[in-house]
C-alpha cells in the first residue's frame, strides 16, 4: 500500500480505501463484509467510508459490528460518516446540514459504528436551506468536542467550499479539509478543472468515489448484461441509466482492448488512472465479491503501465478531457 497526506493536513491516508455504499447492509451479508474489510485492512487500507443514508443506517451498524469484532487498534484506521440525507426518517428535522441534524446524525453514527469519534465527517451534499455559516460552526464545535477529527464536503461546488473557508477564516474556525467527488474515466470535470485552484489555495484533499462507474469500467457489461450485479438491482434503474449508455459502452470496449494489450484488467487500468492523478488523495473502492477487491487492490502495482503514450491512447478513446474556461 502507498500512503499520502490528506490534502494539506498531516493525516496519513492509504491511496486505496474501501466503501460500503449499496453493499453493506444491503447487497451482501455480514460474513462477506467481514472478509472484505479484513482483506482491505490486511492489504494496508486504512480508511473505511460510510454514511448515515447507506442502507438507512444499517451500513454503519454492520461496519461497526465488524470493527468491534476485529480488535483492530483504533489508532490504525480511519472511519467516516456523511450527513445530509438522513438515515431514512422522513420528518423535517431528520435531514439537512442544520445544527440539530448534524449533531444528532453524528451521535447516531458514533453509536452505530461503535466508535468514540469519527476521523472524517462529510457534508454529503450542499444544503440550500441552511446557511453555510451554521454548518461550519457546528463542524468546528464537533471537532472541539472530540467527536470528529476532520470535516469535509461531498459534491459541493468550488464556490461553496470557498465560502466555508471564508467563514472559517473570518471566525478562526476549522474549515473543511477534504471533498468527496465522483471521479472516474467518465466523470472528470470537478477533480480536474473545477477544484484546480483549491488544491493550491486551501490545500484541498480528495477521497474520490465510483472509480469503476458502478462496475461499468470493469468491462463486464461490454457484451452482455450479467445477472447478480449492481446495475440489475431493482430500484437502481436511475444508476443503470446514468452509467450504461451506448456511447460509454463503445468507449469501454475500446479501453478493454487497450488494457488487454497492457496485460491488466480494465478495472485495474481504470483505478490506476485515478491513482495517477496526484490530486486524488485516496480512491474509494467498492466490491461485492472478494475476487473483485483482490483484483482492484492490485491496481496500485500497475500505475507505471500508464505511460504518457498509454494515457494519450486513452484520451483518444475517451474524447472527454475537461477544458479550463477560456480567459
Ligand atoms: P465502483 O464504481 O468501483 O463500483 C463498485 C461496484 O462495481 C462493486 O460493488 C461491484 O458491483 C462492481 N465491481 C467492483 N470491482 C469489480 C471488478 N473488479 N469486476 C467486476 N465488477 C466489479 O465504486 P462505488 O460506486 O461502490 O463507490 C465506492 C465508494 O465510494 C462507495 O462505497 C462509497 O463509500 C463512496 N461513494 C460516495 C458517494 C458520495 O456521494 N459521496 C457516492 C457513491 C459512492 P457488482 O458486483 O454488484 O456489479
Amino acid at each position: 500500500m502507498e500512503y499520502t497526506h490528506l490534502g494539506k493536513t498531516g493525516l496519513p491516508i492509504s491511496r486505496l480505501s474501501f466503501g460500503s455504499w449499496l453493499t453493506f447492509g444491503k447487497q451482501i451479508d455480514e460474513a462477506l463484509v467481514e472478509r472484505l474489510m479484513h482483506l482491505a485492512y490486511d492489504h494496508g487500507v486504512n480508511f473505511f467510508d460510510n454514511a448515515e443514508i447507506y442502507a438507512r443506517g444499517m451500513s454503519e451498524t454492520v461496519m461497526g459490528r465488524v470493527l468491534k469484532k476485529s480488535a483492530w487498534s483504533r489508532d490504525s484506521y480511519l472511519v467516516s460518516s456523511k450527513v445530509f440525507f438522513g438515515a431514512g426518517g422522513q420528518l423535517p428535522t431528520q435531514k439537512g446540514l442544520n445544527r440539530k441534524h448534524v449533531v444528532e446524525a453524528c451521535h447516531q453514527a458514533l453509536e452505530r459504528l461503535q466508535v468514540d469519534y469519527l476521523d472524517l465527517y462529510f457534508c454529503h451534499r450542499p444544503d440550500k436551506q441552511t446557511p453555510i455559516e451554521e454548518t461550519v460552526w457546528t463542524m468546528h464545535n464537533l471537532i472541539q468536542q472530540g467527536k470528529i477529527l476532520y470535516w469535509g464536503t461531498s459534491e459541493w461546488s468550488a464556490q461553496e467550499i470557498m465560502e466555508a473557508h471564508r467563514i472559517a477564516a473570518q471566525n478562526h474556525l476549522i474549515g473543511p479539509v477534504v471533498e468527496q467527488p465522483e471521479y472516474n474515466l467518465f466523470a472528470r470535470t470537478k477533480v480536474e478543472v473545477e477544484f484546480d485552484q483549491l488544491y493550491k489555495t486551501v490545500g484541498l484533499g480528495t477521497t474520490t468515489w465510483s472509480p469503476l462507474a458502478s462496475g461499468v469500467l470493469s468491462g463486464k457489461y461490454n457484451y452482455e448484461h450479467p445477472s447478480d450485479t449492481r446495475l440489475g438491482i431493482e430500484g437502481l434503474e436511475w444508476l443503470r441509466d446514468k452509467n450504461l449508455s451506448t456511447e460509454k459502452l463503445e468507449k469501454t470496449r475500446a479501453l478493454a482492448e487497450l488494457a488487454a494489450e497492457l496485460g491488466i484488467s480494465l478495472a485495474q487500468m481504470s483505478i490506476a488512472w485515478c491513482l495517477k492523478n496526484p490530486k486524488v488523495s485516496t480512491v474509494i473502492l467498492g466490491a461485492s465479491k472478494e475476487a473483485q477487491l483482490i483484483e482492484n487492490l492490485q491496481s496500485l502495482t500497475h500505475i507505471d503501465k500508464l505511460t504518457l503514450e498509454v494515457i494519450d491512447q486513452m484520451e483518444g478513446i475517451l474524447q472527454n478531457k475537461p477544458v479550463f474556461p477560456a480567459f
